[in-house]
């Protein structure tokens, strides 16, 4: 294992799926590891982060980790209570989320455990356990800086900028890229001229937001969850379909796509066929942007 890495350790949305035939991609819900130089970030405690904590116990060299929460869905915090490192006395454990102060956040990762839901709460965590005030707006752990921005999903929701080893890493779970452009472009013909251009000019303000929030990042992780056909049914529901995904990429000059958040609906050879169809899109667009998929296991060196 390379000193320095990203691994992939749930990429589901939605809910976990360890179905036989979804094992090649992986069936954990959200959670990225990055270690730097003995220094650890997690993105997110879906389900893959249930067998992160078990290899960390076992490695038992990093005791003091940093997990940032693109926000409290089920999918992206149910496995906390699972999470073993946070009932082991000499841990500790800090984390940072959207809220509006330090209880908000604590409250939202202590209900998931209460009864009649769990049968111990966070009380029982023996870990020292800190978290981060929302505020703060620039989070660092050793060598990785972070930092966040607000995404286009159901409540407050985060993506996050994390520089570590000269790279930008680009972590964003949930996001319906062009919200507004889709939400609007469908009733256009209900609006005047004068509303029209006003909605225009809104739209390329956004898109641009979009842009520079990515702008040539080295790694972009991105919510990929709709085919076109499961996106016209599901317009509004906060996620992205892969052919927005890819052209958005394109059009900020990232360099590696991972598609990630892979509807559980969607078996191994149905994720296979979104991969296809994103290498057609880069190849028509004659662009420079490497895709792949985001699999439970990948490792990327970082060093
Ligand atoms: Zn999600
Ligand atoms: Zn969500």
């Amino acid at each position: 294992m390379a000193k320095s890495y990203l691994r992939f350790w749930g990429v589901r949305g939605s809910y976990a799926s360890p179905f036989p035939t979804h094992l090649k991609v992986g069936g954990n819900t959200s959670c990225v590891e990055i270690t730097v130089d003995g220094h650890t970030v997690i993105c997110d405690a879906g389900t893959g982060i249930i067998p992160l904590g078990n290899k960390l116990v076992a490695d038992n060299t990093v005791k003091d980790i940093l997990i940032v929460l693109t926000h409290y869905h089920w999918d992206h915090i149910c496995g906390l209570p699972f999470f073993v490192p946070a009932f082991i006395p000499d841990w500790n454990i800090n984390f940072f989320g959207p809220g509006e102060s330090i209880q908000e956040i604590k409250q939202n990762l202590d209900s998931q455990m209460q009864a009649p839901y769990f049968p111990v709460g966070t009380e029982t965590w023996m870990a020292k356990v800190n978290y981060i005030e929302p505020r703060e707006t620039n989070i660092s752990r050793g060598p990785i800086d972070i930092t966040y921005y607000g995404v286009h999903h159901p409540g407050v929701t985060y993506g996050y900028k994390i520089k570590a080893n000269n790279k930008t890493i680009i972590y964003v779970s949930d996001n319906e890229c062009q919200f507004l452009d889709k939400s609007i472009k469908q009733k256009m013909t209900e609006f005047s001229e004068e509303e029209q251009e006003m909605f225009e000019a809104m739209n390329r303000e956004e898109y641009e937001y979009e842009l520079q929030s990515i702008q040539d990042a080295d790694i972009l992780i991105h919510d990929a969850q709709y085919t076109p056909d499961d996106y016209e049914s599901k317009r509004g529901w906060g996620h992205s379909c892969y052919v927005d995904v890819v052209n958005y990429a394109i059009d900020a000059g990232v360099k590696e796509l991972y598609l990630y958040h892979h509807d559980p609906y969607n078996d191994d050879d149905a994720i296979y066929l979104i991969y296809e169809k994103c290498l057609e899109i880069i190849q028509k667009r004659n662009a420079s942007l490497r895709c792949h998929i985001a699999r439970e296991g990948l490792e990327i060196p970082l060093d």
